[in-house]
Parts: structure tokens; sequence; C-alpha cells
């Protein structure tokens, strides 16, 4: 009897392990930024525009901003809104949402969905689950975005910019980031909700995310309660859909290169031609993209897929911030051309590969030693062999810092914002040639680097606060076997200061 309740323990706590204290500041962090985050997707679609400028240019002069005319009988505040909902177009909060961006959004979904079942796939085996199983992933993110691109370079070949694609996602901006975001709340409750019907012994290999089961209802819905939540389309051969990895790689990343090459069409569709800063700026996110794509297994070793259960902040990330944030130096550009000329580009580029060479040797390195640590082409690395079981690389790469694969990608988001320079631009409407508005950097210049530049703050917070959080778990994973690691690898992330 007593060995029955043994088992049946051990198999709950598999399914359900001990929950761990609270990240992104508990249940009052994760509201916060639940709320705060998609007000912050907006406030970018909106200071930075273009219909008066980037940023709104009342920004600029906050002193009369929020200070009426004399006989108004607004106050400093409603003024400063009505001025600000001028500069920025604000369509009203009806005018946040439109059928045509839910039809086209629905679309988008339905398209990922159709060639992630309908196309040849790699089958591959994820890490080690603690039930002991290993989900199965279908991987083809690779060939559905290949698929998708050539269709749409065939399509603006022969329209050019008027390809109604790009035409429609410059249109619907607004509408199709509110849509992103309804579908990340929908998704997180969904998720949130079903996790619970993950019971101790199940054939499924469901369990929850050590780090999901506070249970707190906010934290757990923004964290992420079950670790890999799948489910079967049943009109789709019941085709089972890995919801995170799918979210992680499909939609949102590919949506990215989709709004960047909208933000390139928009650019020839004023101006009649394509900038080198444009190209630079597309073209190195797109690799970025298309490389994650291609080498789609590796994702199974992130910290997102082994450790993180699925909620709010993955989808939110995945969906909606990733998307629209990450694509703010183009939709710039679209607006605003810069010509770099061949010197600026070469320097650039040269800080690109940099970054990307760090970033891909050090992530490849890890993978190959995770996937098969006996690889004969990894023979000359050093490792420690943990009482865990695995092995933690002490040479190589992960010898000279222990996120260095954090570096090299920090390096790249240098060359996505400089393009853009010492960005900012003003709208006024033209006196010679009515109907039509100027472009100028009068008074605006450096203005909008907060806009353009936020990627690369935003990213170092990003991945200083990951490099926190994937510590804390090596240590509780690893307790004397990190402290050692930790002493042969002193640097978190760039050897010899940090
Ligand atoms: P990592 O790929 O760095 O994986 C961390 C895990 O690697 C640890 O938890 C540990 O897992 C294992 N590990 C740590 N040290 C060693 C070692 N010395 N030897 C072998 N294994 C080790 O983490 P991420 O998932 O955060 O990042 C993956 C990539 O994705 C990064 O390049 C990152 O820059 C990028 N990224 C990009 C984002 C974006 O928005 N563009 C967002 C987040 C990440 P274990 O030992 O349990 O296997």
């Amino acid at each position: 009897m007593a060995t029955k309740k043994a088992v049946a323990q051990k198999a709950s706590e598999l399914v359900q392990p001990a929950a761990h204290g609270y990240e992104f500041g508990g249940p009052i962090g994760a509201t916060l930024i639940s709320i705060g985050l998609p007000i912050g997707c907006y406030a970018f679609a909106f200071l930075c525009n273009d219909v008066s400028g980037c940023p709104a240019p009342a920004l600029l002069d906050p002193i009369r901003l929020f200070t009426p005319p004399l006989l108004s009988t607004q106050s400093g505040w409603q003024h400063a809104l009505s001025t600000l909902k001028t500069q920025a177009g604000w369509p009203g909060v009806t005018g946040l949402l439109s059928t045509e961006a839910v039809l086209g959004t629905a679309a988008w979904y339905g398209l990922s969905l159709l060639l992630y079942v309908l196309l040849p796939a790699r089958e591959v085996e994820g890490v080690q689950l603690r039930t002991g199983g290993r989900l199965q992933y279908r991987f083809n993110s690779f060939t559905s975005a290949l698929l998708i691109l050539v269709t749409c370079a065939a399509g603006s070949w022969a329209r050019g910019s008027d390809f109604p694609v790009w035409t429609f996602i410059n249109r619907n901006y607004v509408q199709l980031l509110t849509c992103n975001i309804l579908i990340s709340y929908l998704l997180a409750t969904y998720v949130y909700l079903r996790s619970f019907s993950v019971k101790p012994g199940n054939r499924d290999q469901r369990e929850l995310a050590a780090g999901g089961h506070s249970g707190n209802i906010i934290y757990d819905w923004f964290i992420g309660r079950e670790l890999n939540p799948r489910i079967a389309i049943p009109f789709l051969n019941n085709t089972t859909v890995d919801i995170k990895s799918f979210m992680e790689l499909r939609p949102g990343l590919l949506g990215w290169v989709m709004l960047n090459l909208s933000f390139m069409a928009r650019q020839h569709h004023s101006y009649g031609y394509v900038t080198d800063a444009m190209y630079m700026v597309t073209v190195s996110q797109a690799i970025y993209v298309l490389d994650a794509f291609y080498m789609e297994p590796a994702i199974l070793t992130t910290i997102d897929i082994t450790t993180d259960g699925f909620g709010f902040m993955l989808a939110f990330g995945d969906l909606a911030w990733v998307p629209f944030i990450y694509s703010l130096q183009a939709r710039y550009l679209s607006v605003h051309p810069i010509i770099l000329g061949p010197t600026k580009v070469a320097m650039i580029l040269s800080v690109q590969l940099f970054g990307y060479w760090i970033f891909r040797a050090s992530n490849n390195e890890k993978n190959r030693f995770r996937t098969n640590p006996d690889d004969p082409a990894l023979a000359h690395l050093k490792y420690i062999q943990t009482q865990s079981g695995s092995r933690l690389l002490t040479s190589g790469w992960w010898g000279k810092a222990r996120h260095i694969n954090y570096l090299g990608d920090w390096i790249m988001s240098w060359a996505y914002c400089l393009p853009t320079l010492l960005a900012g631009y003003r709208l006024t409407p033209s006196i010679l040639y009515p109907g039509t508005r100027l472009v100028t950097t009068d008074g605006m210049v450096g203005a909008a680097v907060p806009v353009t530049y936020f990627y690369l703050l935003y990213f170092a917070v990003l991945l200083v606060h990951r490099e926190m959080r994937d510590e804390e778990k090596c240590r509780r994973k690893y307790g004397k076997d990190w402290d050692e690691y930790c002493k042969k690898v002193p640097y978190k992330i760039l050897p010899g200061v940090y």
C-alpha cells in the first residue's frame, strides 16, 4: 500500500514538479507587463507615425503640449491628449480593429497551419522530459517560409509595390497589431484552462512547467502553466500541433519578415526606389529569421522549449512583440528613406557578420553537444561531467563566457538599428505641390533614436534578464557542479567584462 502511494506521489511530482519562486516581479509584475506591453506596442505605432512625424513633433515641446490655448476650457492633460490624437492619426477605439484585418489574420494563421500539416517535414525527437519520454516534433518552417516568400516575390515582380499583400499590411497595420494582441490573450487563456486536465501518469507525456503552477491565477496564466501544450487538428488528419514551438517559429517570426517587406514596398511606392539602409535592415533580419527556420531543431534545447511553460508571456512575445516591435526600423525607413553609401554599409555589415559568427557557431556547438555528447567533431572540447548526468562544456565557445551566444545576438542587434542613423523626421504639407507632404529632419535629428534603437536596449535587458533566469535554473539543476563551472568560466556574457 505504502509503495503504491509512493509511486503515485512520484508520478505526481514528475508531471507537477515542486514549484519555485516568482519571476518577473510575481503577480504584480505579470499584471503590469500584460497590460503595459500591449499599450507600449500601440505607443510606438501611433507616436512614430506617417501623419505628423517620428516622434509626433508635439512630444518635443512638453510645456506647450500641456498648455491649452488661452480661451480653451481644456485641462493640460486634455489638451495634450487631443493634440497627440491629431498628430498620431488616432482612429478611435473602434478603429483599432477591422473586419478586413480579422479575416487577414485568420488567413495568415490558417495558411501557417496548413503548410505545417501538408508540406513534407522532418520528425525530430525533443530533449528528454522529466517523465522520461521524449516528444516528437514536426519541423518544416523553412520550406513553409520559402514557399510564402517565393510567392510574394513572384507577386511583387508582377505587381511591384502594389502587390495586394503589401498594400493590405500597410493599410491594416494597427488593426493587425490588435488582432495579434487579442490572439495572445485568448491563446494564453485557452492553454491555462486546458492545463488543469494534466494528470499524473497521463499517456500523452503532458507535464506542468516547474515555474508555472504557483497557484496564483494571474501569474500562472502569464508565465505558462503547462510545459508543452499540444492539440490534434481533427480536420487535418489529426496532426498534432505543439502550440509553443508552432507559435515561436511560425506566425510571428515570419510575420516580422512580412512586415519588413511590406515597409520596403511602401518605401518603393512613395519614393520609387528602395534605399541601401532599407535593404540592410530587411535582408539581415530576414537572414536571422530564415536561419532560425533552417536550424529549427536547435529550438529544442532553448529555455523556451525545455523549461518555460506556454502562457501570455510567450504568446504575446511571439505573436505581437516580435513582429511589431522588431520591425520598427523598417517601418521608420519606409517613411524616411536613408541612403548610407558603401562605407557605412560595409561597416554595418561587418558588425552583422561578426555577431552572426559568434551567435551561430556557439549555438551550433552546444546544440550538437546536447544532441550527441560523443560527437567525434567535438572530441577536442573539455567538459565537466555533472551528477545530473548531463555534461557542461568548459572550453570552446562555452569556455569563453557562460552565455557567449547572447553576445553574438546582441552585436547583431546593433546592425539592425545603425542603418537608421540619427533618426527623426517631421511631415509638413508641401506648399509647392498641394496634396503632398514633405518629409524633413528639421529640428528632429536624433529625436526618434529611442524608437529605432529601442530594440538594442530592450534586447540587452532581455538577454541579461534571461541570463539571470537561466543561471538560477542551472544552479537548481546542477548544484555544486554549476559552481565548479562558474569557477572555470567566470564571465556571464562578455568575456573579461561581465
Ligand atoms: P541557451 O541556448 O543559451 O541555452 C541555455 C541552456 O544551455 C542552459 O539552460 C543549459 O541547459 C545549457 N547549457 C548552459 N551552459 C552549458 C554548457 N557549458 N555546456 C552545455 N550546455 C550548457 O538559451 P536560450 O534559449 O536563452 O537562447 C537560445 C538562442 O536564442 C540564443 O542565441 C539567444 O540569443 C536567442 N534568443 C533570441 C531571442 C530574440 O528575441 N531574438 C529571444 C531569446 C533568445 P541544460 O544543461 O539543461 O541542457
